[in-house]
């Protein structure tokens, strides 16, 4: 598939689940791409990227930024707390807030720089024991802790468990982040970011589906 065709099919499903046109970003996922398939998509225009690991986006994003001018890049995966602080000069958003921890530290750094990246939380939806993210019993608690420091909430964000149904976890997100307040939905991926745009999505994270596989080392 091509940007362009994600880009259709995004702007497709707006359109069919009544959702204003335009109103679902797409964070085009570029974490162990080759450069060259990252620079395609740049040369096409687009603008919002999306990446995991803060070491990789701190290698790639300055240069292209110096070249392609400015790009929004968003971290998406777990963040170390030791590494909080490069990251919030590196992005314009972080989606994996999950841990008391790591608002304070985030807290601690917007007060000193007077600004912050847009925040998300990560719920578990499925409440894995593996998976990263605040359990949905302990949400309203964390969002109550994160406003009494001052920490400003853009939304909430999901990886619902492989092999399942990911609807009703889109449905529980979004019904999660009305009872909080928050407006923006980060939620769906190459296989299941229509169903997340039915539940209400504003960002979508799409990667193999624009790229192609991943090659990990
Ligand atoms: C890698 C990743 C994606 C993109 O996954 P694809 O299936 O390649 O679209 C989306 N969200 C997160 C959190 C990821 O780690």
């Amino acid at each position: 598939m091509s940007l362009q065709e994600i880009t259709q099919r995004i702007r497709a499903a707006e359109a069919r689940f009544g959702r204003e046109p335009g109103s679902v970003q797409l964070i085009a996922v570029s974490k162990v791409q080759p450069e060259q398939r990252v620079r395609a998509v740049l040369a096409a225009g687009h603008r919002l990227f999306g990446e995991n690991y803060v070491q990789e986006a701190q290698a790639k994003w300055p240069g292209f930024r110096a070249e392609f001018g400015p790009v929004a890049v968003h971290m998406i995966g777990p963040l170390q707390t030791n590494k909080a602080k490069v990251a919030v000069e590196l992005f314009d958003a972080i989606h994996s807030v999950d841990r008391p921890s790591l608002a304070e530290k985030l807290a601690k750094l917007a007060q000193a720089r007077g600004a912050s990246p847009s925040l998300f939380v990560q719920v578990n939806t499925g409440s894995e024991p593996q998976k990263a993210g605040v359990l949905p019993g302990d949400l309203d608690g964390f969002i109550a802790s994160c406003r009494a420091m001052d920490l400003p909430l853009a939304g909430l964000m999901c990886i619902p468990p492989e092999g399942e149904d990911s609807a009703p976890h889109f449905a529980a997100l979004a019904r999660m982040a009305a009872a909080n307040g928050l407006t923006s939905l980060s939620m769906g991926m190459s296989g299941d970011f229509e169903s997340a745009i039915a539940a209400g999505a504003t960002h979508v994270r799409v990667g193999s589906a624009i790229f192609g596989a991943r090659a990990y080392a």
